[in-house]
């Protein structure tokens, strides 16, 4: 344990910046799309140009209402805009339109895994606000480039309460909480395309103290790990400010990733003068308890739900279940598979073997593998039906399928011969072959070495370079061996 550990507790607060995938932008009808030729997004609104009216993004404040739902959020119904004054070349209008009065969901809370087991981090609230857009300094070296494709795009700015205590913790809740926002669809939680961020706010207090210390906040901090590195940099620091009988200054930093360190940008004063106000050329925006339903009712079962489903439902273990929803897509494609196979473990192995190794080695995702769904489980189904091995089929027969894929696994497995040896003179001369070979272990075996059967059907097997059918060759080898 490091020292600083041992003296102080750790307190974060986390204030996640998640990017909505909804087509349009949350005030108008321009794309939101990421990655347009720069500025390709922008109409007059977007520019703010005088004379322009703004209108809500339904779907935006749907997205919203889901994120709260499955955080167990209370939804505000009745929903203000306000203009928050600043200029920035990045911001067109000159203000940016966010909540500031009322967020639309107040108080929930998201389990986590921490080093004490499950702890249930405590959401503040969330707001909803547009982005601004980006300045690209390294475009021009005498000018700083300006794209406004990002301005007005959709964000909810999740904020928890000090109540995340390592970077361990942090790091397990932004890990779920892109895990969530993906599973129910709201947004794509690429951090990579800016669509995940957070400022990181960081204090520490005497261990056991609870009046919590001075916090500094590190801003705009654009992947997980370097969260949990931003964190540990500001536990490091802070507690040598304090080692050294000094006061920790309220202040802002951002987080340098090539060099790993923070840097002061400004000290933090307590209330800018933002001159907020409510938008005026906007009305309320009201939810009704119906749409509040409707999307309660759209939600998919979600991921802690499933696995003890899987469980009950096949008798899987906890570890293969929680495999099914590594991801939205993975959990797809095993439904797809059940559909036609009921083997579940069977579909599992082959999802984590062949397919899972395959899709890795090609940077795609499991929806964009050749092999789809239904070949998936017509394998596994001739897996169970002793056709071919799981390792022959994972191998050979998933190679050859990569490269043809317009022939069924069964075609495939008659051409290139692989099909398994069921009660044939060649399995009982294979059989015959080891048992001659292991003499020592036959004498083993029959003085009540029972455990040795795996051994010799795995040397069947091998000889026949994967044909014997394992049922079969048990069998066999159990009859010779009681002779
Ligand atoms: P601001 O918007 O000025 O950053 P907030 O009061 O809304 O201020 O707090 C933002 C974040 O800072 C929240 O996530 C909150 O949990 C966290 N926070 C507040 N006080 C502390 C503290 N003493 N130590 C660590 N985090 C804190
Ligand atoms: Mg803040």
């Amino acid at each position: 344990m490091k020292q600083q550990d041992a003296e102080y507790d750790v307190v974060v607060g986390l204030e996640v910046h998640i990017q909505l995938n909804t087509n349009s932008k949350l005030f108008c009808s321009d794309a939101a799309l990421y990655g347009a030729a720069p500025n390709y997004n922008t109409s007059a609104i977007t520019l703010g140009h005088p004379g322009t009216m703004p209108r809500v993004n339904q779907i935006a404040i749907e997205k919203a209402v889901t994120l709260g739902l499955v955080l167990g959020c209370s939804i505000t119904t009745t929903n203000y805009f306000s203009r928050k004054h600043y200029l920035y070349p990045d911001l067109p209008k000159g203000f940016q339109t966010t909540q500031h009065i009322d967020p639309i969901c107040v108080g929930g809370s998201l389990a986590i895994a921490s080093a004490n087991g499950n702890k249930n981090i405590a959401i503040h609230h969330i707001h909803l606000e547009e982005d601004a857009g980006k300045s690209i300094h390294d475009a021009d070296p005498n000018n700083t480039a300006l794209d406004y494709n990002r301005a007005g795009t959709p964000l909810c700015e999740l904020v928890t309460e000090p109540c995340i205590n390592s970077s361990e913790e942090a790091y397990n809740f932004l890990t779920q909480l892109r895990k969530l926002v993906r599973w129910v669809g709201i947004s794509d939680g690429n951090m990579e395309e800016g669509s995940l961020r957070c400022d990181v706010n960081v204090s520490l207090k005497p261990k056991g103290s609870t009046v919590l210390g001075t916090r500094v906040e590190v801003k705009n901090v654009n992947s997980i790990k370097f969260a949990k590195k931003a964190i540990e940099i500001e536990v490091a620091r802070l507690a040598a400010i304090l080692n050294n009988g000094e006061k920790v200054h309220q202040e802002t930093r951002s987080f340098d990733a090539v060099n790993e360190t923070t840097f002061s940008l400004r000290s933090k004063e307590d209330a800018n003068d933002y001159r907020y106000f409510i938008e005026p050329d906007l009305s309320p925006t009201i939810i009704s308890q119906t749409t509040i339903k409707q999307l309660q009712h759209a939600l998919p079962a979600l991921p802690q739900q499933i696995i003890i489903n899987l469980q009950t439902q096949y008798g899987l273990s906890l570890y293969d279940a929680t495999s099914v929803v590594d991801d939205y897509e993975t959990y797809q494609y095993f439904s797809e598979a059940i559909l036609t196979c009921t083997n579940a473990k069977g579909i599992i192995n082959f999802i984590n073997g062949p397919i899972k190794q395959y899709s890795k080695e090609q940077n795609i995702s499991i929806k964009q593998c050749p092999i789809v769904a239904a070949t998936t489980a017509n394998i596994v189904n001739l897996i169970d039906a002793n056709t071919i091995t799981f390792g022959t089929a994972s191998s050979k027969l998933f190679a050859a399928l990569l490269k043809q894929t317009n022939h069924t696994p069964l075609q495939l497995i008659d051409s290139m011969q692989l099909t398994l040896q069921i009660n044939t003179d060649e399995l009982d001369n294979w059989v015959t072959t080891v048992l001659q070979k292991n003499e020592a272990k036959v004498a083993e075996y029959k003085k009540g070495k029972k455990g040795l059967i795996g051994y010799f059907v795995g040397e069947v097997v091998k000889l026949s370079k994967g044909k014997a059918a394992p049922k079969e060759t048990q069998e066999i080898l159990q009859t010779k061996l009681m002779a």
